[in-house]
C-alpha cells in the first residue's frame, strides 16, 4: 500500500474524474466530468484526470486520445493527471500523485491484494469465470487448504462479505442508502490472468491519490457498498459519495442513441459551442433554484453545489440544445463566429489563402447569419450560394418566388443598371428602390425573384445584403445566366 504522501500543496477538496478509455467520451461521462471540475473549482479544490485502462482488451489508445480531445474542447482542464498531447507518456504527468494510468499501478494494487489476502478478507477461488462474477454461490473460502495445490493461473481472489450491519452510503445527493450484506455477493477483486478489477483497484487508487469525494453516475451506486468494505478492510479513510442521477431520453428510459447522439464528439463535429454544451450539460440535473438557464463557465466555477443537484433522472432534449446553442451563436463577436466558422467551411475556404478583404467580407458575411444558425455544421449550405453559382432552379421555387413576365422585365432593367453600380449595400438599394419607384412596382416584385436567381434559395439575410454579398461579377453572371437559360412566362 502506497502511503499517503503529506504534501498537500491544496486543501481544498480532491476528486476526480476516472473514465476507462473503451469508447468515445459519453455524454453521461462528460457531465460526471464537469461536475467533478466545478466542485474542485468552486471549493478550491483539485481535479485529477485517473485514466482507468485495466481492462487491456477494451481499452485503445484512439478512446484515450478522443476523452482527452473532448474534455480539453469542453474547456475541462485537469489540475493533476496524463498530459493532454501526449497521454500515454508517463513522463509528462502533472502531480504528484502519479501514475494516473492504472495500468501503471499495477504495483500497488498487487501489495493491497496481498494484504487484503493477509488480513484474511480475501480468498482463492478456482470456480470458472461465469461463477467468478458471482451468479452462483461458490464454496471455494471452506477449501483454501485444497486449493493452495492448484497453480495460481487457475485461480481468482475473492473479497469475502463477512457477516455484519448493512453497508450504509452517506450519499451527498441521495441521503443514507442501505444495502444488507445478504444482497451482496463475494467478488472478484484479482481475475485468474493476475488482472485486478475495477471495484476493488477503484479503492486502492481513490486512496493513493488521497480523493476527499467520489462524485459519479448513479449507475455506480451499487458498486458503492462493495468499494466501502474494501476501505474498511484495508483501513482507508472513507471518502464522501455524491451520485448523479442518470440521463433519460424523451421517453423516461435509459438516455441511448434513439435520443439523440450519446457521444460528445458527434457534437463537436456538429458545430455545437463548447460553452453552449458545458451550459446545456449543467443544466441536465443541476440548477441554483431560479429559473435562470444561461451560465459562463466562469459563473459555474462560483455557483456549483452539489446540494442542488436534482436526485431525480435528468431529461436530454435535442432542441433545448438547440436552443442553447442558437443563444451562444448570437452572443458571439462578429471575430469570434468567424474563427469558429472557419472549420466548417474549409470546402470554400482555405484559411491559409485569406488576406484581409476576403476575411473582411466574409466575417461580415457570417455575422448577417447570426441569428438564424442553430449549429455550425449548416454553414456548409447556407455558405454555398456566396462561393457557388447556382446551377438550377426548381418550378416550385420559381412559383414561390413569383417570377412573372413582369418581374424578368425587371430583372433584365436591373442587371442592367448594376452594371455600373458602385458595390456598396447603400448604391444597390439605392439602385433598386429607385427602379420600383420609378416603374411603380412593388419591392416584392423584384426581391424575391432577386434573391433566388442569385442564391438559388427564397432564406437569405436583406436583398441588399445578400447582393453585396454575393459580389458584382457573380450577380451580374447570375442574372445574365438565368435570363439567358429560363423561360419568361410571358
Ligand atoms: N472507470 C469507471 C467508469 O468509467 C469509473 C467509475 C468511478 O468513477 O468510480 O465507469
Amino acid at each position: 500500500m502506497s502511503s499517503p504522501k503529506n504534501t498537500l500543496k491544496n486543501s481544498g477538496p480532491r476528486v476526480r474524474f476516472a473514465p476507462s478509455p473503451t469508447g468515445e467520451l459519453h455524454i453521461g461521462s462528460a457531465r460526471t466530468a464537469l461536475f467533478n471540475y466545478l466542485y474542485a473549482r468552486r471549493y478550491g479544490g483539485t481535479f485529477i484526470l485517473r485514466i482507468e485502462d485495466t481492462d487491456m482488451a477494451r481499452s485503445t489508445e484512439a478512446s484515450l486520445r478522443n476523452l482527452v480531445d473532448c474534455l480539453t474542447w469542453l474547456g475541462i482542464f485537469w489540475d493533476e493527471g496524463v498530459d493532454e498531447s501526449n497521454p500515454l507518456d508517463s513522463s509528462l504527468e502533472k502531480g504528484d500523485h502519479g501514475p494516473y494510468l492504472q495500468s501503471a499501478r499495477k504495483e500497488s494494487h498487487r501489495v493491497a491484494a496481498q494484504k487484503l489476502k493477509d488480513l484474511g478478507y480475501a480468498y482463492e477461488c478456482n470456480c470458472p469465470p461465469q461463477a467468478e462474477t458471482g451468479s452462483t454461490k461458490c464454496r471455494c473460502y471452506e477449501k483454501q487448504d485444497e486449493l493452495k495445490s492448484i497453480p495460481v493461473e487457475q485461480k481468482s481472489l475473492k473479497f469475502r462479505i463477512q457477516p455484519g450491519p448493512p453497508v450504509v452510503v452517506r450519499d451527498l445527493i441521495r441521503g443514507e442508502v442501505m444495502f444488507r450484506r445478504d444482497d451482496i455477493q463475494d467478488f472478484v477483486i484479482v481475475r485468474a490472468d493476475g488482472h485486478p478489477t475495477y471495484n476493488f483497484v477503484v479503492v486502492v487508487d481513490d486512496a493513493a491519490m488521497e480523493v476527499t469525494h467520489v462524485i459519479r453516475g448513479e449507475d455506480h451506486l451499487s458498486n458503492t457498498p462493495k468499494q466501502i468494505l474494501v476501505y474498511e478492510a484495508l483501513e482507508l479513510k472513507l471518502p464522501e459519495f455524491a451520485h448523479i442521477p442518470l440521463i433519460h431520453g424523451s421517453d423516461g428510459s435509459k438516455m441511448s442513441k434513439r435520443h439523440g447522439a450519446v457521444n460528445v464528439q458527434v457534437y463537436k463535429t456538429e458545430g455545437f459551442l463548447p460553452d453552449a454544451f458545458v451550459n446545456y450539460l449543467v443544466r441536465l440535473g443541476w440548477n441554483d433554484d431560479t429559473d435562470r438557464e444561461i451560465y459562463s463557465i466562469d459563473e459555474l466555477e462560483k455557483l456549483f453545489s452539489l446540494e442542488q443537484v436534482s436526485s431525480s433522472p435528468a431529461c436530454f432534449d435535442r432542441d433545448k440544445l438547440l436552443w442553447f446553442n442558437g443563444k451562444y451563436i448570437r452572443e458571439l463577436s462578429d471575430e469570434e463566429l468567424f474563427k469558429l466558422s472557419l472549420p466548417f467551411l474549409t470546402k470554400f475556404v482555405d484559411r491559409a489563402d485569406l488576406n484581409m478583404s476576403t476575411r473582411e467580407w466574409l466575417t461580415g458575411l457570417l455575422s448577417l447569419y447570426k441569428d438564424r444558425l442553430e449549429t455550425l455544421n449548416k454553414l456548409e449550405e447556407v455558405m454555398e450560394p456566396y462561393f457557388v453559382d447556382p446551377k438550377s432552379y426548381s418550378d416550385e421555387l420559381l412559383r414561390k418566388a413569383k417570377v412573372t413576365g413582369e418581374a424578368f422585365r425587371a430583372l433584365l432593367d436591373i442587371k442592367k443598371k448594376l452594371q455600373d453600380v458602385e458595390w456598396t449595400v447603400e448604391q444597390i438599394e439605392k439602385v433598386v428602390r429607385d427602379y420600383t419607384k420609378e416603374k411603380e412596382i412593388k419591392f416584392k416584385l423584384i426581391a424575391q425573384p432577386l434573391r433566388l436567381v442569385l442564391t438559388g434559395s427564397l432564406a437569405t439575410p436583406g436583398i441588399f445584403e445578400t447582393l453585396y454579398y454575393v459580389g458584382k461579377e457573380p450577380t451580374l453572371r447570375r442574372l445574365e445566366y438565368f435570363l439567358a437559360n429560363y423561360q419568361s412566362p410571358g
